[in-house]
């Protein structure tokens, strides 16, 4: 197992961003779980499914399904489907659907296997708590729920999407319900996580934050 950098947080908090520049700055792979459980949620609905579905049902279809990420894409049997994850409708599923346990159990295989290979920054809602518990460094980002609203309508609007910012804010609190109340692996800041509140940081701020808890051990001569 190579190093694993974890943040988490919740929706809109500017994670992905984040996480992205961080990789490239140091070498590392990028690994975006969101994207892996947008993926099962097309998967499932594609196939029928809505939040009546049995976990039976669940684990029958995820049957010999292959998910993937790589180089920033995410693949349903070798089918790209980047470009067709980041619907609200999507958004909505793969909340619905990642508080099943079918869910997070097949996909607890690929994420732990994706770190095997590469030193990855892997961004999600477990990550520190859950999927890499011993995670190298750890980190939780969050902001003000006006400001994650406000980021997510812009980033909903850059995709030509159609949103009101009403409905951007209430996704954004449907989202924050679902993924902090769930049974299993609810998010919750890891006890060892660095906390980085960015209501009031500019992206660079954050990395800079984020740079300095990484301190000397990600020297050149530091790594493994
Ligand atoms: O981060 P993103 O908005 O793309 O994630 C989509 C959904 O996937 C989240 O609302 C959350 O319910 C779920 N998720 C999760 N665990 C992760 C990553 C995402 O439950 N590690």
């Amino acid at each position: 197992m190579k190093r694993v950098i974890t943040i988490d947080g919740p929706s809109g908090a500017g994670k992905s961003t984040i996480a992205k520049r961080l990789a490239t700055e140091l070498g590392f792979e990028y690994l975006d779980t969101g994207a892996l459980y947008r993926a099962v949620a097309l998967y499932l609905r594609r196939s029928g499914c809505d939040e009546n579905i049995s976990d039976e049902e669940i684990s029958r279809l995820l049957e010999g399904l292959k998910i993937s990420f790589s180089d920033g894409r995410v693949f349903i049997n070798n089918e790209d489907v980047t470009d067709r994850i980041r619907t609200p409708e999507i958004g909505h599923f793969s909340s619905v659907f990642s508080a099943r346990a079918p869910v997070r159990e097949f996909l607890m295989g690929v994420q732990r296997g994706f770190p095997e290979e590469h030193d990855t920054v892997a961004e999600g809602r477990d990550m520190g708590t859950v999927v890499f518990p011993d995670a190298w460094k750890k980190f939780f980002i969050t902001a003000s729920i006006e400001e994650r609203t406000r980021r997510r309508f812009k980033q909903l609007q850059e995709m030509g999407k159609a949103v009101t910012l009403d409905e951007a804010l209430r996704d954004v609190k449907e989202r924050d319900e679902r993924d902090s109340n769930r049974k299993i692996a609810p998010l919750k800041k890891p006890a060892d996580a660095v906390h980085i509140d960015t209501t009031e940081l500019s992206l660079e701020e954050t990395l800079q934050c984020i740079k300095k808890h990484l301190g000397s051990d990600n020297s050149p001569e530091d790594r493994p």
